[in-house]
């Protein structure tokens, strides 16, 4: 098959992930006979410095012509300063509406190589963490309109139906790929916003009775991710729950650093990426993890491009190297060996 990705390096240690998902993406191209061809797109800090905008018109088209994006991460002190509307991360909000990609999916599932980093205690986490985060993308208060008028300022919080309904299918379909329960995130008791998702969810559930659908508050959630993960399948919720739940998911499983994302629309082209910043501190010094971009390369593979061998052959590959007892910095643990982002890029195309 052949398949143009577009590919966005972005700022401090986006490049060198990046670089390191590219060549698993070669080594695929060559084990299973397929062909893929990169498109370089700037976007985030470096487009600032070069076209003085963090998306140009021209660089969202590269992307919406290609089969599917392959983000590193963008942003980054020296551009802390710039007006908000050329900010790099405007950059990544253009992306993801221009695609139209409304629906962002984080797994949240701990390596049993990786245990002892979780900052769980061993006994939750023995009882297995393997969940879906499945976040509304373009909508709510990231998307509503942000007003500062003298020393007061407001955020709108908006949803309609049909955002809603778009979104709780997807979480639907992905409980009814997995295990077939469906956790509704929101804040009903307070918000008039959260009141419509919880009514839209269960008009849904009429139509998926084959998936238990259950309703939690978000503050409760939060708790919950920490207190019994176990309990947890799919999570479906509104953008700002899906930012912050993602995040401290993330946190439980041990690093950062190893967590895909993808996010998709009405199409199969969807755009895929770790779901870490840049980095700045640790930005060209070769110690970045690389996984969470290779294995969202491997959700690409899977969601986009109906590659499930490969993708499969990936994250075996990732399996096998933490078996081996090779890990980053930020995953390293008594007995293992520490290798760099480039060595350890090496070692997973290796063991494919
Ligand atoms: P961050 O995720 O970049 O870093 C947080 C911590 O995690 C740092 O200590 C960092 O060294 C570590 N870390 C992150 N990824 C790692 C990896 N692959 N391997 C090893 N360690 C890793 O978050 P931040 O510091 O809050 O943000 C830095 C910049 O990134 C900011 O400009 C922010 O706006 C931007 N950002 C971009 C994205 C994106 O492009 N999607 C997402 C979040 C933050």
């Amino acid at each position: 098959m052949n398949k143009n990705i577009a590919v966005i390096r972005g700022d401090g240690i986006g490049p060198e992930i990046v670089e390191q998902a590219l060549r698993v993406l070669e080594k695929t191209a060559e084990k299973f006979g397929h062909t893929f061809s990169f498109t370089d797109v700037d976007m985030g800090g470096c487009a600032i410095d070069k076209w003085g905008n963090p998306l140009p018109e021209a660089e969202l088209q590269k992307c919406l012509e290609s089969d599917s994006v392959l983000l590193g991460a963008v942003g980054g002190e020296k551009w802390n300063n710039v007006a908000g509307d050329m900010r790099p991360e405007k950059g990544l909000l253009r992306l993801r509406a221009g695609m139209g990609v409304y629906s962002n999916n984080r797994p949240a599932k701990i390596w049993k190589q990786l245990a002892e980093a979780s900052p769980l205690k061993k006994e939750i986490v023995e009882k297995g963490i393997d969940f879906i985060i499945v976040r509304e993308l373009i909508g709510g208060i990231y998307f509503g309109e942000h007003k500062t008028a003298g020393n007061v300022a407001t955020d709108i919080l908006q949803y309609s139906e049909e955002e809603i309904e778009r979104i709780g299918r997807i979480g639907f379909e992905t409980a009814r790929k997995r295990n077939k329960k469906l956790c509704s995130v929101e804040k009903s008791n307070v918000l008039d916003s959260s009141r419509l998702w919880k009514k839209v969810m269960h008009s849904l559930a009429e139509e998926y009775p084959d998936v238990e659908l259950s309703d939690m508050l978000v503050d409760n959630c939060a708790m919950q991710i920490v207190k019994n993960p176990a309990q947890f399948d799919v999570i479906v919720t509104e953008n700002m729950f899906g930012d912050i739940l993602s995040d401290e998911a993330s946190m439980i499983t041990g690093s950062i650093g190893m967590i895909p994302s993808s996010s998709l629309g009405a199409t199969s082209c969807g755009l895929y990426e770790p779901i870490h910043g840049s980095a700045p501190d640790i930005a060209g010094m070769d110690v970045a993890n690389p996984i969470g971009t290779i294995l969202s390369v491997a959700m690409m593979l899977r969601f986009s491009f109906d590659m499930p061998n490969e993708a499969d052959s990936i994250e075996n590959a990732v399996s096998a190297v933490l078996d081996d007892g090779f890990r980053t910095a930020d995953i390293m643990s008594d007995g293992c060996k520490k290798v760099g982002c480039s060595e350890m890029g090496n070692l997973i195309i290796s063991r494919m």
